[in-house]
């Protein structure tokens, strides 16, 4: 199930390596040893997650249907005017970060902020509707970051399969 899910993401335009690059700029500041593959391998053990794929098929699902104009109203116009106030694209993305603890939120908020790399592209207006992507991918970035974190950088880097 764990490549169903990064086909889905890929189908909406965003590879591993891509949430790779904002994980290895969030965490290179504290571990100057990290490369870009130890943070790929730590988008996968997220992604290999149950209830990670679970919050990423249920917003790509909004998503994809919110672009097909297939949603009830007033969810639709809701997505269609990516409404700031909706705030469950956000909420759902929590469901991500959460699994591991409160260094991940701390990340999610100033991704949600600054919005680097591949966020930025999904949050720009085009013919595609990102509502729920653009925060699913900083969930799971802020969360691959966070799963760095905890480990131990000298005695469990490569060790760790949480
Ligand atoms: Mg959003």
């Amino acid at each position: 199930m764990s490549l169903d899910v990064e086909q889905w993401l890929l189908r909406r335009g965003v590879s591993t390596s891509d949430v790779a690059e904002i994980v290895y700029s969030l965490q290179r500041p504290y571990n100057p040893d990290l490369t870009v593959e130890e943070c790929n391998d730590s988008v996968l053990a997220v992604l290999g997650k149950r209830e990670v794929q679970y919050v990423l098929f249920t917003g790509i699902a909004l998503d994809e249907l919110a672009e097909r104009k297939e949603l009830p109203q007033p969810l639709q116009a809701i997505m269609e005017a990516d409404e700031s106030l909706y705030g469950v694209d956000e909420t759902l993305a929590l469901g991500i970060t959460n699994v591991y603890g409160m260094i991940g939120l701390t990340s999610f908020g100033y991704l949600d902020k600054v919005k680097p790399g591949i966020i930025r592209k999904l949050n720009e207006k085009g013919k595609h509707v990102h509502v729920f992507l653009d925060d699913l991918v900083a969930g799971l970035a802020a969360a691959a970051s966070a799963r760095i974190a905890h480990q131990d950088p000298k005695a469990n880097r490569y060790g760790c399969s949480g």
